[in-house]
């Protein structure tokens, strides 16, 4: 509903405005059509939106003086409706003001309530504080919460395919990544994936390429990964099993104590900027890379389907548009502090960053063509999912390669 349907009474008065009555106020709250989500009607022709602009200004402020009027239902007339306020729980996979991954369900949570004016207002609740971390897929498809942030590939178990929603190793960067999704059909695959579970998916930011890992011993060559205990998930965890290691799926927010108690060997768990939050640096020293195994690591917000069924329109472009800057800021907040933290992870903390050797890559590389190839054979959904992001990928390769990579050498020349 917007304000227009808020307050039929106003509509005669629309027959009488002159378009000279123009004002320069931009009423957003009363108007949110014209604020943030233009309707095809206002844009069709230039003359339209000369006519028009500066009635819907005037409109914006007879609504605005028609104020808690509208809010209230009519007590004689009852065509007056009062604008419904939702409230909705977020689960998340993580601590709960965990900084980067953390802070999407926040700024998510703040962005809705601020563009809805209050009218959707989303709670925030870390891991444990609701549901276990790994009960957040459960918790929203069965209504418990009305949405959920975490990662495709956790629910690895339950939905094979979902493993390629998150991070496909040697795949996509976040730039082809978010290319993929929007705009390569990727996000509509991965709703009909969704759908059998009742739940809407969305991108929920990129963490971009991160680090292969924290070791508490120094890795030579393939001999020393025989045996090795790695927190490690989803499709790169099949990859490291395949060359001797031992996967161990984890949430965040047990990896240093497992790490501490040596109950795993090494992990992997994001960058610089997240990795030193954690205090991984205080129980493994050497800090290795590259993130072979998530290249663009993909979160997820997840909507419950009859919750979002409910919203009107006018929130679910909220929520819509909402998650999508989040999804944006994300990898530009990584991008801004990924830097700073290695640099005290390394020359205050004492770090040893190293690279992983090439035939260990080659061996990583290789695995991973065949677990992938496996996965795909024996699940139906996980070989659409994967035809299309491959496609994608062999499509954007060789423009990536004459354009980000090319200039990134270039850059790097004396
Ligand atoms: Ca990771």
């Amino acid at each position: 509903m917007d304000g227009l349907e808020a307050c039929p009474e106003l509509q005669p008065h629309l027959m009488q405005v002159s378009p000279a009555a123009g004002s320069p106020l931009t009423p957003a709250r009363a108007f949110p059509t014209l604020a943030g989500f233009p309707d095809k009607s206002f844009t069709e022709s230039p003359m339209k939106r000369i006519l028009l602009a500066p009635l819907a200004v005037l409109l914006g402020l007879l609504l605005s003086a028609c104020g808690q009027e509208c809010d209230k239902p009519a007590a004689t007339s009852g065509d007056s409706v009062p604008q419904k306020t939702y409230h909705w729980k977020l689960v998340t996979t993580w601590p709960k003001n965990f900084p980067g991954l953390g802070a999407a369900p926040e700024n998510f949570a703040r962005i809705v309530n601020d563009m809805s004016n209050g009218r959707l207002q989303v709670k925030v609740y870390g891991a444990n504080e609701l549901v276990p971390a790994m009960g957040v897929f459960d918790a929203v498809a069965g209504g418990a919460a009305e949405m959920g942030h975490g990662a495709a590939y956790y629910w690895k178990g339950k939905i094979p395919a979902s493993q390629f929603m998150t991070a496909v190793p040697f795949g996509m960067n976040a730039q082809e990544m978010n290319g993929w999704l929007h705009y390569g059909g990727g996000l509509e695959l991965w709703r009909k994936l969704y759908a059998k579970y009742n739940l809407v998916p969305f991108a929920g930011g990129s963490t971009g390429v991160q680090m292969a890992g924290w070791f508490k011993q120094e890795i030579t060559s393939v001999a020393d990964l025989q045996g090795l205990k790695m927190r490690i998930p989803g499709l790169a965890g099949e990859v490291f099993q395949r060359i001797g290691g031992v996967p161990v799926t984890l949430p965040g927010g047990d990896i240093f104590t497992a790490l501490q108690t040596g109950s795993i060997d090494a992990t992997e768990w994001v960058g610089p900027y997240n990795d030193l939050t954690f205090g991984l640096h205080k129980v493994a020293k050497y800090y290795y890379y590259p993130g072979w195994h998530e290249p663009g690591a993909m979160l997820e917000f997840i909507m419950n389907q009859s919750a979002w069924d409910s919203l009107p329109p006018d929130l679910q472009a909220i929520v819509t548009h909402a998650a999508r800057a989040v999804n944006q800021d994300m990898l530009d907040e990584y991008t801004a502090r990924n830097n700073a933290a290695l640099k005290e992870l390394v020359d205050k903390h004492g770090v040893q960053l190293r690279r992983l050797p090439d035939d260990v890559l080659a061996a990583l590389r290789s695995a991973s063509d065949q677990v992938i190839s496996e996965v795909i054979a024996a699940d139906a959904d996980a070989k659409a999912i994967y035809e299309s992001f491959d496609a994608f990928r062999r499509d954007v390769e060789p423009y990536t390669r004459i354009s980000e990579e090319a200039f990134l050498q270039t850059r790097q020349a004396p």
